[in-house]
């Protein structure tokens, strides 16, 4: 199947649910969402898809781009703004009724659109439509994640070999793994890099700042790539020469809840369930309370899209979603571990997409090689 039939039957899977909601179009204003179902990947463009005809509204900019990559869509070139461009189309096309995704339009922009509208037209907020259909990847999507990790472990372990020593600061580490990750083919990060050395990682999102790394820290890195839109997100800790014993006991602790939680992944299987495998256990072992944050989540076109791994997260897993396993332990003034990797889920079970090791040695990640 080419990427047209496959973002054509993205377009059809809308169809479907406009009809069963009695709406005759779908505005799309997410970038990601627009690129998912058209396949056009530049900026400040929507999509409107409606029963018989999809329509990319775009500007000069981008009417080469949008000929190439959405061959198959209608294009309206705006002259006035967007909105007015858009109210025309839902005027003289017949498409009155309308759904939009309220969580990528301002207020601002839903008053000016709904005021160019006729008085019996409607807006309806459709929420998640499209990110439902994102949550399950075909074979080409798993396949740009693989390449994307693939960049981002070499990367890492690039910048581990080369750059990590004591001295340099976590600003430092974190623009190393940033630039070796561009040299080596990715087309951006996947979100800003986090880079925390010793007590600084107790906080789980630290901003990497001059902090230098020491004799005896522990450095958490939590990095990914992006290509061809699809990114990935991994994290490891690393000692400098030798992992602290407070942290080693930890370590041990994270490994054997992320090994659980990644045990439990299986199609049909509750989100909540994949989060409690990891969180029963780091909470037996006494340290419930320094796990502050949800087991995973749902990598795409988003670096965060679903499902969600938390203890009162609603659904079930189904094959071709892939997801993080991520459980930490923070411990202020000490430190924190957190251990990443993304995995599949297949029809009778999961594979582990990521090849890092999880040694907290550097001794044995020289011998992984890249
Ligand atoms: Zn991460
Ligand atoms: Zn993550």
């Amino acid at each position: 199947m080419t990427h047209n039939e496959r973002t054509a039957r993205r377009r059809r899977a809308i169809v479907r649910r406009l009809r069963r909601a009695k709406l005759e179009a779908l505005l799309v204003t997410k970038p990601e969402n627009v690129r998912y179902l058209s396949g056009f990947t530049g900026e400040d463009s929507w999509l409107l898809v409606a029963r018989g005809r999809s329509v990319l509204i775009t500007d000069g900019r981008f009417a080469e781009q949008a000929e190439r990559e959405a061959p198959d869509v209608e294009l309206k070139l705006r002259e006035d703004g967007m909105v007015a461009t858009t109210a025309d189309l839902l005027r003289h096309g017949d498409l009155g009724r309308a759904g939009f995704e309220p969580g990528s339009m301002s207020v601002l922009t839903h008053a000016a659109l709904r005021e160019k509208l006729r008085r019996r037209d409607r807006l309806e907020a459709v929420e998640g439509w499209v990110e439902k259909l994102r949550a399950v990847k075909d074979a080409g999507e798993v396949e740009a994640i693989r390449r994307s990790l693939r960049i981002a472990e070499r990367s890492w372990r690039e910048t581990v070999r080369e750059a990590l020593e004591a001295g340099r600061t976590e600003r430092f580490l974190a623009g190393h793994l940033e630039w070796t990750m561009r040299r080596r083919g990715a087309d951006g990060t996947a979100f800003d890099t986090i880079c925390a050395a010793g007590a600084h990682a107790s906080l789980p999102h630290a901003r990497p700042g001059g902090r230098k790394a020491r004799p005896g820290d522990a450095v958490l890195f939590d990095w990914g790539a992006r290509r061809d839109g699809y990114n990935c997100d991994l994290t490891r800790v690393v000692a400098l020469d030798r992992m602290p014993p407070e942290i080693r006991a930890i370590y041990g602790v994270v490994l054997s809840a992320q090994r659980r939680a990644i045990d439990a992944v299986a199609p049909g299987v509750r989100c909540s369930e994949v989060d409690r495998a990891a969180r029963s256990w780091i909470t037996a072992k006494g340290y419930g309370e320094a796990f502050g944050h949800g087991t995973g989540h749902g990598v795409g076109l988003e670096i965060h899209e679903a499902p969600s791994f938390k203890a009162r997260s609603a659904g079930r897993l189904r094959a071709g979603m892939v997801v993080t396993i991520e459980p930490g332990i923070y411990l202020p003034g000490v430190g924190g571990v957190r251990i990443e990797d993304m995995v599949l889920v297949t029809k009778d079970g999961h594979e582990v997409l990521s090849r890092l090791g999880k040694s907290p040695g550097r001794v044995e990640l020289r011998r992984e090689g890249s």
